[in-house]
């Protein structure tokens, strides 16, 4: 392991803030600071945990910012079944390596770094060998609320520090600030890898279903594909907004939408809503043979259903897609950067994440809070 002296510790790793207990030098423990649920309802709440003592492959992070995810409201509400208490959430982690294992070499102290849903898998089987990390046939190990390989359950990133395994932290290049790369660890690869395995790119009409966290990145990302890009959405004044990101049209969802006029008009929709709701008027907005893909998950007693019979006209599918692999993260964020891409962000301190949830549960947040954990 590489012990971080006083004098090699980054100015990042001493700057604690006034709240957060400062780790011990070198390998940890370390002591970190959250903002854990204690029921499915109710305030967060400060929690000091400890994260594990540097194995040889990991490395110390000292976090900065974490994007506010729809799944982090879903998970502490129970939408998805009955989770543990005390829980802390959060899965777009983003801030400093300040320490590294023995053996780890993908990272340098100081290196700039995020972390998504994931921070290990069995790494043997044929999905890990492939990069889809996320279809481990093992089952990964997620961020928060999974079991750890010591039998804990994870905590996730609304917290001051963590430890990672290398080989499930990201590199955030240097155009992208921290706290724009938070959420590009799950909004923004959870929307690329369905845009790039359904092939779209120039020449192709998609639509992007709720704009969201995920899908405002959806927009700018699928535009700097060469896509042209509508919006559907239940919100008529977020229009604006959608055509800043780069959609060409704009769809607004209410009782007198006219969804005819749209008829066999897509090569691909991307479903970010989080709720069950009427997808039968938009599945004949498909051309034939199209996919409608849903990343957008509700609740597990709530599930959507749709009509066979909107489905068999023009061949169409439904599908369903879950984040994406390790390397293919790195690859979207690169490629934002490359095409300039950021998600518009709202900073918060950790003292105002409950607040923020009932916010994103109205569909209010414009488009991504992100919590400075130091705050
Ligand atoms: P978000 O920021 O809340 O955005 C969801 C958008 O959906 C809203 O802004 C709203 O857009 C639209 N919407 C339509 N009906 C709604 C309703 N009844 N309640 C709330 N919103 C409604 O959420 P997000 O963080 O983008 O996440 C979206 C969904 O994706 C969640 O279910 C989340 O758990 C899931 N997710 C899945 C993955 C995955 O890997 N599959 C990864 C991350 C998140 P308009 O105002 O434009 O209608
Ligand atoms: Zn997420
Ligand atoms: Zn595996």
């Amino acid at each position: 392991m590489t012990l971080l002296t006083d004098s090699k510790r980054p100015a990042a790793a001493s700057a604690q803030g006034a709240q957060t207990p400062a780790p011990p030098a070198g390998y940890g423990p370390y002591s970190a600071e959250g903002m854990a649920a204690y029921s499915p309802t109710g305030p967060l709440k400060r929690q000091t945990i400890q994260r594990r003592a540097l194995g040889p492959k990991d490395v110390a992070i000292k976090l900065r910012y974490c994007g506010v995810c729809h799944s982090d409201i879903h998970t502490i509400h129970g939408d998805w079944g009955p989770i543990q208490y005390p829980q802390i959430v959060g899965h777009e982690l983003a801030g400093e390596v300040v320490a590294l294992g023995a053996s780890a070499g993908k990272f340098k102290v100081g290196s700039r770094v995020g972390v998504g849903c994931m921070v290990d898998s069995c790494r043997h089987c044929a999905e890990c060998a492939a990069g889809f990390e996320q279809f481990c046939e093992n089952g990964n190990t997620q961020t928060y609320a999974s079991k750890d390989r010591d039998g804990s359950i994870t905590q996730g990133g609304y917290s001051t520090f963590v430890v990672v395994d290398e080989d499930f932290v990201i590199a955030v290049p240097a155009s992208i600030d921290l706290a724009e790369a938070g959420p590009m660890m799950c909004a923004g690869i959870t929307v690329y890898s369905p845009l790039r395995r359904w092939n779209v790119g120039p020449g192709k009409t998609i639509a992007v279903s709720g704009l969201g966290g995920l899908g405002h990145m959806a927009v700018m990302i699928a535009t700097a594909m060469g896509a042209d890009v509508t919006v559907i959405t239940t919100s008529p004044g977020k229009a604006p907004d959608a055509r800043r990101f780069g959609a060409k049209n704009v769809i607004v969802s209410d009782a007198s939408t006219d969804w005819k006029k749209h008829t066999r008009s897509f090569d691909f929709i991307l479903d970010t809503v989080p709720y069950r709701y009427n997808i039968d008027p938009i599945i004949p907005m498909l051309k034939r043979d199209a996919t409608l893909c849903r990343v957008g998950v509700g609740k597990l007693v709530d599930p959507n259903v749709f009509g066979q019979m909107a489905l068999v006209g023009a061949r169409n599918a439904i599908a369903g897609s879950i984040i994406g692999g390790i390397r293919e993260t790195q690859e979207m964020i690169d490629f934002c950067a490359l095409h300039k891409i950021k998600p518009e962000i709202a900073k918060i301190p950790m003292s105002g994440i409950y607040d923020a949830w009932s916010k994103v549960v109205a569909k209010q947040a414009r488009y991504r809070f992100v919590v400075d954990v130091n705050a």
